[in-house]
């Protein structure tokens, strides 16, 4: 097994073992060359932020000097071909003339934008995941960069925590093999193609876990529960040869992440083999100081590297205080010599000592960023990543020829925030953004008329422009509402106490809701968001992020039916936030709510439903399917066998459409208490209307494992609930039992 994951990990990077041999042999060459400095030097980011229109331009001249000295190894915010190649050239006057790395958050796109990465993952599409990093690798890389820290595999059950927007929601299945499909877009046909950015595996590890969704904040959690909901993502990334790892910000029982020698040296660097290196989080080095880890910068540096933090983003605390940890020997030099190798590696590997200026090329960029196909795709993959929620009056879709539409809400005629928090589009870029309204304009029959009014902001009390929201409802046949937070509301330390829609959204809602007339909501989130009211009275509503550059034109795309959504929530929505943390793969109490005879429930609190006001993997479609013989190869198995499961869904509407079908199972007793239900694979179906399709799964002892709390990780002989169907909350069950 060892065996393969390193033949796949070598695949992916598209090195072979003999290329990969002499890598190594030059770097060790390499490295008997350097000074002690110069070794610390590689380990050492800086941001290029203050020198965004080149260091040319500067008047802080020490990072350059210390460029110039070798001293400095990679820089992150610095992008363009200028730019790059004016700090290329100070590195190329070093001593040894070491390449800098640069690195940037591509996280949903780059000059194209995509849906937020929550969005993304509503899609349940490996394929067109992949695809998008793989247009953003290769518009970025045609501007000089050559790593992005993406992608970000944090499992998260709390959407009071900004960065719930950067993932793939609160499943380990789904985060991780998401997270693959990242790797696999970023890295192409593998590090050292001209198209090709390096990945980076973040936050290393449990950062999504912080007590409260506060970001920042604490973990504290048993190494069970870490090993088999929160790692499973960053071993999968390792296994398939990502780049990079980068750690966290967060402790974990008490150890900061960034000198956590156990997640990072132990686990990453021993037993999982890993062979990339792991750069802190910005500052968190330095940050081990306030948060009370270590009495100083020196302190914190000694323990950073012994813990397998290989390079220093932002905190500087490396160059200064590195060489003289090793002098007065606190700090064995073979962890410098092993940081820098790791470093120099990537670097070889990328092609960069052959040629430091590959990457940056005007040509590419005006051939292959932000052109037709790219904002095409874009196109399909917001429509994609829509999620149908309420249809209940099969409002939708809507016919083009009606003749009143009234868009309204804070985000109709939003421009820069339908890229979405993370975004490092540039000006021009902007331009490019379709609008909902024009979206929707555009596709509505010239005959008919689209009227819009803001109605309010995202983010104050003022209802002064209500009065004329409510008139220009009344005028019209169907009202759009435009509602949701800010795009700015999620993201790095975007925390929030209260989800519901910001402002005084929900109260014009109410009030477009006295008109009457037919309403269709559209949520523009980053992040589930607690909207009890609407959900009750309003029949129509569809989830759709923040979609990126051609935002407008997929929603019109799913409003007037030219695509049917398929879309599929990647986390539980809350009913309210006091139900949070709410997730569909708990324990059971021993005493489940009394109103549940499928046990299938915790305890509920007194004034509250205890399921969520919209399960995961739930989301319609504007045609019907139905689920019909389950059938299962054998409900008594034994050892090694393997079970297929096959059910048939047909579309029994009107429309052609596709399906994510689900499988779960539930371990039903077992060493440690098992989850109601785990996801353990899914299909995404085409069926046109009228026909029927059947879908077959298999399983194997494999599915079945878990950690116990000695961390061995097995399966046990026992009874197996075996459930299909159209989301966690919707399937059918069939009971097996499985000896060893
Ligand atoms: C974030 C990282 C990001 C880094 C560099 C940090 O604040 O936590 O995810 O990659 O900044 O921008």
């Amino acid at each position: 097994m060892k065996k393969r994951c390193l033949l796949l990990a070598f695949a992916t990077f598209g090195i072979s073992i003999s290329a990969q041999k002499s890598i190594d042999q030059k770097v060790a060459d390499l490295l008997s060359k350097m000074t002690l400095e110069e070794k610390v030097g590689q380990l050492v980011q800086y941001s290029g932020f203050e020198y965004a229109t080149g260091p040319q331009n500067s008047n802080s001249a020490s990072v350059l000097d210390e460029i110039k000295k070798g001293k400095v190894g990679s820089m992150l915010n610095v992008a363009g071909t200028e730019e790059t190649r004016s700090f290329q050239k100070l590195a190329l006057q070093s001593r040894l003339k070491i390449p800098l790395l640069f690195g940037q958050d591509v996280i949903h796109g780059y000059r194209t934008t995509f849906p937020v990465n929550l969005g993304q993952a509503a899609s349940w599409d490996f394929g067109l995941i992949e695809r998008s990093e793989r247009i953003a690798a290769t518009e970025a890389s045609a501007y000089g960069i050559h790593w992005t820290f993406a992608p970000m595999v944090d499992i998260a059950r709390d959407p009071r925590w900004g960065r719930v927007m950067e993932g793939s929601g609160e499943d380990t299945y789904l985060g991780t093999k998401i997270g693959l499909a990242r790797i696999k877009g970023f890295q192409g046909k593998g590090l050292g193609n001209i198209d090709a950015v390096m990945a980076c595996a973040k936050h290393f590890a449990a950062y999504g876990a912080a007590v409260g969704g506060r970001d920042y904040n604490s973990v504290d959690m048993s190494l069970r529960q870490l090993h088999e909901t929160y790692l499973p993502p960053f071993k999968a990334a390792a296994e398939a040869g990502v780049a990079t790892f980068m750690n966290s910000f967060n402790d974990i029982n008490g150890i900061p992440a960034t000198a956590n020698k156990y997640i990072q040296r132990d686990l990453l660097k021993g037993k999982w083999n890993y062979q990339g290196f792991v750069v802190s989080d910005w500052g968190s080095i330095g940050e081990m100081v306030p948060h009370g880890y270590a009495k100083d910068n020196k302190e914190a540096a000694e323990k950073a590297i012994l813990a397998g933090s290989d390079m220093d983003m932002e905190s500087r605390a490396y160059m200064a205080e590195l060489p003289g940890l090793v002098k007065e020997g606190k700090v064995d030099a073979k962890f410098i010599d092993d940081a820098a190798r790791r470093i120099l590696i990537k670097k070889f590997e990328m092609g960069l000592f052959d040629d430091p200026y590959r990457f940056s090329n005007d040509k590419r960029q005006q051939e292959q960023t932000n052109n037709l196909e790219n904002r095409k795709f874009g196109r399909e993959f917001g429509s994609k990543s829509i999620v149908l929620l309420k249809n209940a009056n099969k409002v939708l879709p809507l016919s083009k020829s009606t003749k009143t539409v009234a868009l309204i809400g804070p985000f109709g005629k939003e421009t820069t925030a339908n890229h979405g928090f993370w975004s490092v589009a540039f000006k021009d870029d902007n331009q490019r953004i379709v609008t909902q309204f024009d979206g929707i304009k555009n596709q509505l029959d010239k005959k008919s008329t689209l009227l819009y009014a803001k109605g309010c902001n995202a983010d104050d009390q003022d209802t002064s422009m209500f009065a004329e929201a409510i008139e220009t409802a009344k005028k019209a046949d169907v009202v759009i509402m435009t509602l949701g937070e800010g795009h700015a509301m999620s993201g790095e330390a975007k925390s929030r106490s209260n989800i519901h829609f910001s402002g005084v959204q929900e109260e014009l809602l109410k009030e477009i809701a006295k008109t009457g007339k037919p309403i269709v909501l559209m949520i523009n989130a980053g992040r589930p968001l607690v909207f009890d009211w609407a959900a009750d009275n309003i029949s129509t509503i569809m989830y759709t992020w923040w979609l990126g550059t051609e935002a407008g034109n997929s929603i019109a795309d799913v409003l007037f039916g030219t695509v049917n959504p398929a879309g599929k929530l990647p986390m539980s929505f809350p009913r309210t936030e006091g139900q949070i943390p709410v997730y569909y793969n708990h324990y059971n109490t021993g005493r489940p709510a009394k109103n549940n005879t499928d046990r299938n429930y915790v305890s509920a609190y007194i004034d509250l439903d205890n399921d969520p006001k919209f399960p995961f993997g739930y989301g319609l479609s504007y045609t019907d399917f139905n689920y019909s013989d389950m059938t299962l190869s054998s409900t008594d198995l034994k050892g090694n066998q393997t079970l297929e499961i096959k059910v048939t869904v047909s579309n029994k509407g009107k429309y052609d459409g596709e399906e994510v079908v689900q499988l779960y199972i539930r371990d039903l007793f077992g060493k440690v208490v098992r989850p109601v239900k785990e996801l353990k694979g899914f299909q995404k179906i085409f069926i046109k209307k009228g026909e029927s399709k059947t879908v077959n799964f298999k399983l194997t002892p494999e599915d079945l494992k878990f950690y116990d709390d000695a961390l061995n990780y097995d399966w046990e002989s026992g009874e197996f609930d075996i459930m299909v169907g159209t989301s966690s909350k919707d399937v059918q069950t069939k009971r097996i039992n499985w000896v060893k």
